[in-house]
């Protein structure tokens, strides 16, 4: 085992900036080290340096889209090697012997850990992680057009993945950020129809260009219009919305998937679930590691990739701020 010591950006209290902190990291038989190129700022991220949730422990080190180069092995990392070009996501560990990891689902781990509040982030010049959640990337994959693919692209693909969807469905997108406009390709490229609920005007270009119908979400004639229409809702909202609106959306045996949590609760008429329609809702949360290399494989295949604003690492609290006032409505990652 070798001790590193990585410098970082921590946010040491809820709503801080992000300043210079170096910390020790100790690399086990399993690990490896990481030079970070790419970090994106995620709208999680602020949420993680704001405590939105009140579980961020503080220093925090942002970061949970990362993309970099190997530089170090441990002796029993077999996966990658020195010089491969690998993607981190959120999860960083798992325990391996579980009744979840043995089926594959390392991310339901109880014994999980994940950055912002068991582990740090890609904020740094180095991370240091077992090996078995750094994925090599295919070489199509820009590095900073896929960052978010890590983190966004995984949580959307594996929620697609458990929706089951039938050849040539009828699918919706709520909210056309980071993850909805991933879902959107990812829907396209499966062959799915696919809608793009979004309040902005200014998004419906956008919309189009990755091949989805624009569908105004502020028309309140739209939930009549459309009763009964799609097989498969994925929403990316972190703010309220009408659920059961939505719900009356689905066709018999629809399917109504949340990547995303808005703070208040949301209100649920369960008559929409059996009253003669059978619909069901789940929600997912990332995805398994077997997801992930999936999921890479199929962006690389279909071109899928993120709108980015790339930003210099030293710009990082310009960066924080554009995302938290919603400046921009790509992806900011910061490249090295
Ligand atoms: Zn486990």
């Amino acid at each position: 085992m070798s001790i590193t010591t990585i410098n970082a950006y921590a946010v040491t209290h809820q709503g801080g900036p992000a300043e210079p902190f170096s910390y020790q990291k100790a690399l086990g038989s399993n690990d490896v080290l990481v030079r970070v190129t790419h970090c994106s700022i995620a709208r999680g991220d602020v949420q993680f340096i704001d405590n939105d949730w009140g579980d961020t422990r503080f220093p925090l080190v942002p970061g949970h889209e990362i993309v970099g180069v190997v530089e170090e092995t441990g002796s029993a990392v077999t996966g990658v090697m020195a010089g491969d070009r690998v993607g981190i996501g959120y999860q960083q560990g798992a325990c391996f012997s579980c009744e979840f990891c043995k089926d594959g689902n390392e991310q339901l781990c109880p014994k999980q850990k994940v950055i912002g509040v068991d582990c740090y982030g890609g904020l740094a010049d180095y991370i240091g992680v077992d090996s078995r959640f750094a994925f090599p990337l295919p070489s199509q994959l820009d590095s900073a057009k896929a960052t978010p693919l890590l983190s966004a692209g995984l949580t959307v693909y594996s929620a697609i993945v458990r929706a089951e969807l039938r050849n040539g469905s009828d699918a919706a997108v709520l909210g056309v950020g980071g993850l909805g406009s991933l879902a959107v390709q990812f829907l396209r490229a499966m062959g799915h129809s696919v809608s793009a609920f979004s309040h902005s005007p200014a998004k419906r270009e956008m919309i189009e260009r990755l091949g989805a119908e624009h569908i105004d979400s502020s028309d309140p004639a739209v939930a009549t219009a459309l009763k009964r229409r799609f097989d498969f809702i994925l929403s990316t909202l972190n703010t309220k919305f009408d659920l059961n609106a939505y719900l009356g959306m689905l066709k018999p045996q629809g399917k109504l998937c949340v990547v995303a949590q808005p703070l208040e609760m949301l209100s649920i008429s369960v008559g929409l679930l059996y009253d003669n329609a059978l619909r069901s809702i789940f929600g997912n949360y990332v995805g398994s590691r077997g997801q992930m290399m999936a999921m890479l494989v199929f962006a690389a295949e279909h071109n899928v990739e993120s709108l980015v604003d790339v930003v210099p690492f030293t710009d990082v609290n310009q960066a924080i701020e554009m995302v938290r006032r919603g400046q921009t409505p790509a992806r900011v990652v910061l490249q090295r």
